[in-house]
């Protein structure tokens, strides 16, 4: 029996930093009836204390990081008044934090889903302080994944299954549970990836058949570009699935990539907003109202162009396969591409240039033709409708960006897209130029 669930709402690191934060969090979701599944991110600022812990170098520093989480989490604990209830929890949960340190694989994963862990747990107190019927319910119980430890992908039947189970059992009550972590077939925590607890949020509603998904966070919504990039970005009233999914892929940090997938999937409109002014916000959704020329700019750091230069190349048939099936062998994935007659330009995701381009791989190419590795680059994206087809893109985009110089751009596959490659050191410019040219002087829909 599928038990309808109306609203699942997610609330991110800012949203549940400090107990101010977390009871302005706990009163959204008093105020709303729908609310059914609650998800909560670790306080802000936690699980990059416990990636430090579980990459520390020597015990002093990592008894520095175990000390700042320590804090944190017993400021919650204390400000909740040291409820019975929790007790239990709470300690289990502070002796596993005590007994951590430098790890990897799956153990890190444990580790690092304890910020979560903590935090729904008192979130969930917080709901019923307020006197909301509200349970805490494992994410190990209802997000199954499969066991990439660190960037788990999700069992999306089997996770319906748990969750479906979940909402029988616990009628009339809010599920509240940890963003960002799941649990293999045999039972070990994984996660889904940093940022990942947009992804849970998605994920979960896809299950439950939720009918409306809230992402609340430190911004009203999805902004014309990175608030911090440009002052005068925007909040979009509307964006549609495709749209938003691009910007989020190229580096709108503000989703996580995967998390439109499940929403898409059901159709089910995902709302951004802030707990900081709930005023106002973004909504996703399949379709929207009229067309847009410009919606949006991403910028993704950390990104490496590797080319391929080969006289072989030149009226041969093959070689992009062969080269594609020797990076496909080592899971590279590629995101941006561009030929020429004895040469071919990509770039490689963040986790293909970190851990896969080693020299071993490089050997390997060099059986291909001659190799050039340029890291240290950023990917700006400027997303769209009909990019493609629209007359003067490239040249009012080029003629923003003056001099900066472009090793790569990709115009014309996608009607939604249009990406360059700059440097790292040029990425906030352009986009603070390209914002102004493109967006400040025309009227763009704001939410609010
Ligand atoms: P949370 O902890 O709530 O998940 P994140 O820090 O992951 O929040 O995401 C929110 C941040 O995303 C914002 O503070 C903003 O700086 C950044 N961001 C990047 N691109 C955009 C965009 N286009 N619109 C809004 N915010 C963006
Ligand atoms: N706490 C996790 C992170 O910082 C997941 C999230 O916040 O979405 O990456
Ligand atoms: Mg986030």
């Amino acid at each position: 029996m599928n038990i309808p669930a109306s609203r699942v709402l997610k609330f991110g690191g800012t949203s549940v930093a400090d107990y101010d934060a977390q009871g302005r969090s706990a009163q959204l979701v008093a105020n709303q009836p729908e609310s059914r599944i609650v998800v909560v991110s670790a306080a802000a600022g936690v699980t990059n204390a416990l990636v430090g812990l579980s990459q520390a170098k020597d015990s002093a520093t990592a008894e520095n990081f175990r000390n700042l989480i320590r804090d944190r989490e017993q400021h919650f604990f204390d400000a909740l008044g040291e409820p019975d209830a929790l007790k239990a929890t709470y300690w289990t949960l502070m002796e596993e934090l005590d007994a951590s340190g430098p790890c990897a694989g799956q153990a890190r994963d444990q580790l690092l889903s304890l910020g979560e862990r903590f935090s729904s747990l008192f979130f969930a107190e917080r709901l019923r302080q307020l006197g909301m019927p509200a349970v805490q319910l494992p994410a190990r119980f209802l997000i199954a994944t499969d066991s990439q430890f660190g960037h788990a992908e999700p069992d999306v039947a089997r996770t319906r299954q748990q969750v479906q189970v979940a909402l029988n059992d616990h009628q009339g009550e809010i599920l509240v549970t940890e963003g960002f972590v799941g649990a293999d077939i045999d039972g070990n925590l994984t996660t889904l990836g940093r940022g990942g607890s947009d992804y849970s949020a998605a994920l979960l509603a896809e299950g439950a058949d939720a009918d409306w998904v809230e992402i609340w966070t430190d911004v009203k919504g999805l902004y014309t570009t990175d608030p911090r990039l440009a002052p005068k970005a925007r909040p979009l009233a509307e964006l549609s699935f495709a749209q938003a999914a691009e910007l989020a892929t190229f580096g709108a940090k503000v989703l996580h990539p995967k998390t439109l997938w499940p929403a898409m999937r059901h159709d089910i409109p995902v709302f951004i907003g802030s707990t900081l002014d709930a005023s106002g916000g973004t909504v996703i959704r399949r379709e929207v109202t009229g067309e847009r020329r410009y919606a949006a700019l991403a910028l993704r750091k950390n990104q490496t162009l590797l080319k391929i230069t080969s006289p072989e190349m030149l009226y041969s048939y093959g070689f992009l396969a062969r080269a594609f099936t020797l990076l496909a062998k080592h899971q590279i994935s590629v995101d941006l591409v561009t030929t020429s007659e004895i040469s071919i330009a990509l770039t490689l995701d963040e986790r293909g240039s970190e851990q896969a381009l080693d020299e071993s791989v490089l050997e390997e190419l060099k059986s291909l033709g001659t190799i050039e590795v340029q890291e240290g680059l950023a990917l700006v994206a400027l997303v769209g409708d009909n990019l493609n087809t629209t007359p003067k893109v490239a040249a009012e985009v080029f003629d923003a960006l003056g001099g900066i110089n472009v090793p790569l751009i990709c115009h014309g596959a996608s009607p939604h897209n249009l990406c360059l490659l700059v440097e790292e050191k040029d990425g906030p410019q352009a986009i603070a130029r390209l914002h102004e040219r493109l967006f400040e002087r025309l009227k763009i829909a704001a939410a609010s």
